[in-house]
C-alpha cells in the first residue's frame, strides 16, 4: 500500500463492532463539526433498506470493485462478513491535503492497515456498553437475518478483543456522552 499524501488535514479511524451506534455516534459528531470530511466506502455487499449509494456506501459491482483495488483506487481495502470494503483513496488524500481532518468508519483490519502506512492516524475504539446491548441494538435494527446477527455477534467478541491496539476507545453508554468523548478526542489531539 502506497503512503498517504502529506498534508495538514489529520486522520481519524473510527471502528466498532456493528450494533455499536459507530454510524450514530459518527452522524452526530460531524453534525457538530461539518468541516471533518467524511470518507464514503466503496462495498460489494447489498443495500440495505434506507440505504442510498453515495450516501452510506458506493455500492458497486464485484468486478468493478476488484478492478478499482487493482488499479490502486483504495487506499485499503478488506474483505468483512464475505463482502468487499474499501477505501477511496483520492478523496481522502485530497480533503487531507486542503487540511480537512477526515473520518474513515473502517474495521479492524482496514484501521490497522491505515495505520501502518500513516503512523500519525488517530484510532478510536466505539464499544458498545455490553454484548447483550449489542445484540440488541442489531435485533431493533431488523436489517440482518438471525445467521449474519450470530456472525457479526461472534465477530464483535473477537473485535473487541483487538481494542487494545487502537488510540481510545469510546464506551457507547449513552450516546450523548459517546459524542462528547469523540468530539474531545477531535480537539486535544488538533492541539497536539
Ligand atoms: P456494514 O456492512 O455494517 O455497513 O459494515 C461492516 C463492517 O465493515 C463495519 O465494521 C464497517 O466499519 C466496515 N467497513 C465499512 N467500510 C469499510 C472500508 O472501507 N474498509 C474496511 N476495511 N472496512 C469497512
Amino acid at each position: 500500500m502506497a503512503a498517504l499524501a502529506s498534508g495538514g488535514g489529520r486522520l481519524f479511524v473510527v471502528s466498532g463492532p456493528s450494533g455499536a451506534g459507530k454510524g450514530t455516534v459518527v452522524g452526530q459528531v460531524l453534525e457538530q463539526r461539518p468541516d471533518i470530511f467524511l470518507s464514503i466506502s466503496a462495498t460489494t455487499r447489498p443495500m440495505r433498506r434506507g440505504e442510498r449509494n453515495g450516501i452510506n456506501y458506493r455500492f458497486l459491482p464485484e468486478r468493478e470493485f476488484i478492478s478499482g483495488r487493482d488499479r490502486g483506487d483504495f487506499l485499503e481495502s478488506a474483505e468483512v462478513y464475505g463482502h468487499l470494503y474499501g477505501t477511496p483513496r483520492a478523496p481522502v488524500e485530497n480533503a487531507l491535503k486542503a487540511g480537512r481532518d477526515v473520518i474513515c468508519e473502517l474495521d479492524i483490519q482496514g484501521a490497522l492497515a491505515v495505520k501502518r502506512s500513516r503512523p500519525d492516524a488517530i484510532l478510536i475504539f466505539i464499544e458498545p456498553s455490553s454484548l447483550d446491548e449489542l445484540s440488541s441494538r442489531l435485533r431493533g435494527r431488523g436489517t440482518e437475518d438471525p445467521d449474519t446477527m450470530r456472525t457479526r455477534v461472534k465477530a464483535a467478541y473477537e473485535e473487541i478483543k483487538s481494542s487494545g491496539q487502537y488510540d481510545h476507545i469510546v464506551i457507547n453508554d449513552k450516546l450523548e456522552d459517546a459524542v462528547a468523548e469523540v468530539l474531545r478526542i477531535l480537539e486535544s489531539s488538533r492541539k497536539e
